[in-house]
């Protein structure tokens, strides 16, 4: 022990110096922060970046989300008051004006309009080459014909198997739920549609066939993942039932009648952890909304990420890689440590929206300080309407990130934590290689 410790020491000190200035660790940074910080923005600019999660799209898609947000109440960073979008669209169209009033936003519209039908399909290859995106994930119900499949990799939905009964007594919870659930259904006719079902099976093996077979038949048209949404729907506690209970459930009801809610979370729970273990046997990564979201009726302490620890500390799904996606938020510090586990990641995406630079430079710290190599980037963008397009999201989203991730790093280095070589390659890691790593040659 002691000789380990003093080979290490020994080579801290050969080493050391060149690797970092001080040994030591400081609580704060020095008066070079802001110095560190300038040289490093250019050099990340330059990282070629994936985007883990976003939703590209055209503003009247119906494709994009398996689901729809409710009005609610936008955080500040994301109303329409945001000056940061002007902006973004000046950046993005040379848009000439200084507020997007009514009259001015007619413009931007108009722009859009005429640069789609320029570019085609290449309208939204262009915005990621002006952000230095060098592919992207489109998280979508369906894939579009517009977005070019050498630059947008498909992550498509997977909750809609959760919800095959009548679901009026889902549907009644809330207002949020009145949007949301039917677009599930509609979601598992489309899955139904795609695998030649005029009706789903009467009998309980046959589902699960008919379940595989939609995850298999979407990898093969290119899905890299599936996705849940399933914290907007229902909390993310998940118990651990027997194949017969619900099969006992699923027999009685998928030819009618409404389930209780427990005979309803029985059947989903089961339903989900089947998902999870075919994520395993096709290699076909897992992600999960794991973060706040909007509507009036969003559920913090149900869709808190620590219920998942169950899920993703059993071993039985330790050949299931997972992504965390908005990595946690507001749980981001409790969900790194979740990332200790070697199959579960996070995705930054969101968070760098929901707060400022200032803050958010804040979580990507403590989390470079923690697992480096366990968090990716994702932007999540959308396009919440024809003015604050995806295009805008996407610029706010990689802006965000950028000058967090400077910011968090320059100050890494200036007070004695790593150096500026060691501070690159995370930055590397996290806005490329971490999510590459975990595709199997499938994106770049
Ligand atoms: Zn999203």
């Amino acid at each position: 022990m002691r000789q380990t410790a003093c080979w290490c020491l020994s080579l801290l000190l050969i080493c050391g110096p060149s690797l970092l200035a001080s040994a030591q660790a400081r609580p704060l940074p020095g008066p070079d922060v802001q110095q560190i910080y300038q040289r490093l923005l250019p050099l990340i600019e330059k990282i070629p970046i994936f985007d883990h999660h976003a939703h590209p799209g055209y503003s009247d898609d119906a494709d994009i989300d398996a689901m729809a947000a409710p009005p609610g109440v936008y955080a500040l960073r994301l109303r329409d008051t945001n000056p940061e979008l002007i902006t973004a669209a000046k950046a993005l169209f040379g848009y000439p004006y200084d507020d997007l009033s009514p009259e001015h936003a007619k413009w931007l519209v108009q722009k859009k309009a005429e640069l789609k039908k320029q570019r085609g399909p290449a309208y939204f290859s262009v915005i990621l080459d002006q952000l230095n995106i060098e592919q992207g994930v489109a998280n979508r119900a369906l894939m579009a014909d517009y977005l070019d499949p050498k630059r947008f990799v498909w992550v498509f939905f997977a909750d809609s198997f959760m919800w095959p009964f009548d679901n009026q007594r889902e549907t009644a919870r809330n207002q949020d739920e009145q949007v949301y659930i039917p677009l599930q259904k509609k979601m598992l006719h489309t899955w139904m549609q795609q695998e030649g079902l005029s009706r789903l099976p009467a009998d309980f093996a046959a589902y699960l066939t008919f379940v595989s077979r939609t995850l298999e038949d979407n990898q093969k048209k290119g899905a890299i993942a599936m996705k849940f949404e399933v914290a907007y729907f229902r909390s993310t506690k998940f118990s651990d039932p027997s194949r017969e209970d619900a099969q006992d459930i699923y027999e009685r009801f998928v030819v009618g009648g409404i389930p209780s809610t427990d005979e309803y979370r029985t059947f989903q729970d089961f339903i989900f952890r089947y998902l999870i273990r075919e994520g395993g046997r096709l290699h076909l990564p897992v992600h999960i909304h794991s973060a706040v979201g909007p509507g009036d009726y969003f559920n913090l302490t149900g869709s808190n990420i620590m219920n998942l620890e169950n899920i993703l500390r059993d071993p039985r799904y330790s050949n299931v890689t997972f992504v965390m996606i908005h990595g946690g938020f507001p749980y981001d510090r409790q969900a790194i440590w979740l990332a200790a586990a070697k199959n579960v990641y996070l995705d930054s995406s969101e968070t760098e929206f929901l707060l400022y630079p200032s803050e958010f430079k804040n979580v990507l710290k403590l989390w470079l300080e923690t697992f480096p190599e366990k968090i990716t980037f994702g932007t999540d963008a959308f396009p919440y309407n024809d003015v604050l397009g995806a295009e805008e999201s996407y610029w706010l989203g990689v802006q965000s990130s950028r000058t967090s991730l400077a910011a968090a790093l320059a100050e890494m280095i200036s007070m004695g934590e790593v150096s500026e070589a060691q501070a690159l390659q995370m930055a590397r890691g996290y806005l490329h290689d971490n999510a590459v790593a975990l595709y199997a040659g499938k994106v770049h």
